[in-house]
């Protein structure tokens, strides 16, 4: 039961061995993620950069359990999951792992908190409970006004900032985000960048493609992708400034 709890059993919180994922087939073969291998301890923050076509998308997917991959083994939470059933995969997706993606849209119907909290009822959290924290983390990332509109009444960066609260509903121990402040403008980014540091300290893992260099300035590490494979991997030590 221990393992249920702290989701991670002591192990990883992601491991990829020669994680690889093709496309096409002989001259239209593309590479797109090759050979991967990853570790990524409970409670990291890990930043993945790298030129556009370099594979990083692609490899987010493969980690969220959203693609399969050609080939390699992935453990998400000390779970081998590239060989997991949809079905129980669709179930530690939704306990496990928080996705920040542009593609995932809100719901046009339901207003920011109701969107929030969606995740967490479905993951089975107790209404009350859930609109509690859907609450807090509008509030978090400077929403709180916001709470009762709908996502039409809502700009683009507020909408991608509603859609980073919905992925923490469910206190997922796995973040992963594609370029979370893509196009938020630098108040909004900060208020992204002090979420990620309440992730941080409540030990959450997460897993971020970006282009902003102040998201990797607040990465633990930060690993450069080429044409699919990792170019460069730093480690900082302490490289927090708080
Ligand atoms: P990035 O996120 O770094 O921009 P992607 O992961 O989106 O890179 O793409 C990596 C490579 O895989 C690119 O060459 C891209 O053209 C190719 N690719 C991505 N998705 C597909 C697909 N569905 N079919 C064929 N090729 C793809």
């Amino acid at each position: 039961m221990r393992a249920h709890v702290d989701g991670t059993d002591g192990m990883t919180a992601l491991r990829a061995r020669g994680l690889t994922k093709r496309y096409g087939w002989n001259d239209s073969l593309v590479r797109a993620v090759d050979a991967i291998d990853l570790d990524v301890p409970p409670g990291q923050t890990l930043a993945i950069m790298g030129p556009s076509g370099c594979g990083k998308s692609t490899l987010l997917h493969l980690l969220g359990g959203l693609q399969r991959a050609t080939s390699g083994e992935l453990w998400v939470a000390g779970q081998r999951i590239d060989t997991m059933s949809e079905r129980r995969l669709a179930k530690l997706r939704r306990h496990q792992i928080g996705l920040v993606f542009q593609s995932f849209h809100l719901m046009d119907e339901l207003t920011a908190v109701e969107n929030v909290e969606m995740a967490a009822l479905l993951a089975g959290t107790a209404p009350r409970q859930a609109r509690r924290r859907a609450l807090h983390l509008l509030d978090q990332v400077g929403l709180a006004d916001r709470a009762a509109h709908l996502p039409s009444e809502l700009s683009g960066g507020q909408r991608q900032r509603v859609a980073i609260a919905r992925a923490l509903s469910n206190e997922p121990h796995l973040v992963l985000a594609d370029e979370p402040t893509g196009n938020l403008d630098t108040a909004a980014t900060l208020d992204v960048l002090r979420l990620f540091e309440e992730m941080r300290l409540a030990g959450q893992t997460l897993v971020v493609v970006t282009h902003d260099a102040r998201i990797a300035a607040i990465a633990d590490r930060v690993i450069s992708m080429r044409d699919g494979a990792f170019a460069d991997d730093s480690m900082f030590a302490d490289s927090y400034a708080h």
